[in-house]
């Protein structure tokens, strides 16, 4: 796999105008440019500086209640546990705690984060293929609602722990659907030669094994067959096999109340056609429906990724032979998808004036000393000049929580809006009541350079 993005789809890509059109949080204003809730970006830019992640809380409720409306009309008693890993800030686990939202975590770190967010342990389960005994030993003092075991050997250490601690883990048996989700190859996670869940095969003796463990209540099942998965039918063919387990669980006298199914949801990053809630819902309902289990799904990216944008300034525009290269003050270190995964993001200018220039193709690059520090190649954008403003969509997953500091670059600042997303008139012309009522803060300054070394030590006899 090619480490840089490559145009290989078999259209154009879609213009500035059309991502814009495509989405109810960003709208054009003909004098602030690009609004992302309402707010202008400049403005946020002009206070806070760039590169700034800027996240939107009205974007953020408004699909956890579509997702959660989905599920309710097709009659799920389903939880949306949110994926805590897609974006741990805590703001942002606020948002969707208040919301009712649950957290699906996979480390001592983000689960304590989701207690700091006042996410109540009954509605945290941890996920993982390698939980440590402080994470485990963490995790029941908690309590927290649900252990997602992955494999015998962490069944055998969950046991004696809780036993010795003289507590029952609730535990569901994550096990692998051996589908390929047909998603990208560093995403999937439910082919047999991932490392991911106990072997389907095993699974059913194993579930039997965990009932007569000390410290162990069996409570169901779980799976997570990967990210970013836009058609239904990996979906459906994992959900059929989890469900043929349950009654073949309970055929057999075991108990089996709860089926946790993971995550994995799509957005459309470019214009892809993806399943939305209403599709999952309905492949959901389609194998569980008549089961009577309890249900839970662990939607990350889904919820969150659209509601980012990483602000950006062009800091140079370098012009070799017939390239145009777009150089940004944000890099691979800040946002790493392109890199690592060929992801495609949206690119648009944030200036009034820019928004309206004729397009041009250019290579969007960051200044890392990485050709991989490349966010697009070939796409239409217009005449931009050094100190332009430019967002990077769909930002909001999967963004700031894989940001390093590589080549010492501190980390961008972070900023949540609260705001509107209706794009209608009102907005504009009229809405000041509306508008007065439109929020934004900082909830993570810009990194101060000198943290970066603050903690390291030189040993006297270097000195
Ligand atoms: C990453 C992960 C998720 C969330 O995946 P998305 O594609 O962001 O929805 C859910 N469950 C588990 C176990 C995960 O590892």
């Amino acid at each position: 796999m090619s480490a840089a993005p490559s145009p290989s789809h078999d259209h154009p890509d879609p213009t500035p105008d059309a991502l814009i059109a495509a989405r109810p949080q960003l709208t054009r204003h003909p004098m602030d440019g690009l609004l992302f809730e309402g707010v202008p970006l400049a403005a946020i830019a002009h206070a806070v500086g760039t590169p700034t992640w800027v996240y939107g809380a009205a974007t953020i409720r408004a699909r956890f209640r579509a997702l959660a409306n989905a599920l309710a009309d097709a009659r799920l008693p389903a939880h949306i546990h949110f994926a805590v890993k897609a974006n741990d800030h805590l703001a942002v686990l606020h948002v969707l705690g208040h919301e009712g939202a649950g957290a699906d975590v996979v480390s001592a770190g983000e689960l304590l984060r989701a207690r700091a967010a006042c996410i109540p342990a009954a509605r945290i389960v941890f996920s993982g293929v390698g939980k440590t005994q402080a994470d485990l030993r963490l995790a029941l003092d908690h309590g927290i609602a649900q252990i997602n075991v992955e494999s015998a050997e962490e069944l055998a250490m969950l046991s004696d722990l809780a036993a010795g601690m003289g507590r029952v883990a609730p535990v569901a048996l994550r096990v692998n659907p051996d589908v390929d989700a047909g998603t990208h190859a560093k995403i999937s996670t439910g082919r047999a030669r991932d490392k991911f869940g106990i072997p389907y095969a095993q699974a059913a003796a194993l579930y039997a094994h965990a009932g007569t463990l000390p410290g162990i209540a069996p409570r169901g099942l779980a799976m997570h067959i990967g990210s970013q998965i836009g058609t239904l039918a990996p979906f459906r063919a994992a959900y059929g096999r989890i469900a043929g387990l349950v009654r073949d669980l309970r055929a057999a006298g075991q108990p089996v109340a709860v089926v946790d199914c993971g995550g994995g949801l799509a957005i459309p990053y470019r214009d892809e056609p993806v399943a939305g809630p209403v599709g999952l819902a309905g492949a959901i309902a389609a194998e569980f429906g008549g089961l009577d289990v309890e249900l839970l799904i662990e939607p990350g990216r889904w919820l969150i990724g659209p509601a980012g944008v990483l602000l950006t300034s062009v800091i140079l525009v370098k012009r070799d032979g017939g390239s145009r290269f777009v150089v940004l003050d944000a890099a691979m270190n800040d946002l790493v998808r392109p890199a690592m995964y060929d992801a495609w993001h949206g690119i648009v200018p944030v200036g009034a004036t820019d928004l309206v220039r004729a397009l041009a193709p250019a290579d969007v690059v960051g200044p890392v000393c990485e050709s991989s520090d490349t966010f697009a190649r070939g796409r239409a954008l217009p005449p931009l000049a050094p100190g332009a403003l430019v967002a990077i969509l769909d930002a909001g997953a999967y963004g700031a929580v894989m940001s390093s500091t590589y080549n010492a670059r501190p980390l961008a600042a972070e900023v949540l809006v609260d705001g509107a997303i209706d794009d209608d008139a009102t907005l504009h012309d009229g809405g000041r009541a509306r508008r007065a009522a439109i929020r934004w803060t900082t909830i993570r300054p810009r990194q101060d350079v000198t943290t970066l070394w603050r903690d390291e030590a030189v040993p006297d006899w270097l000195k």
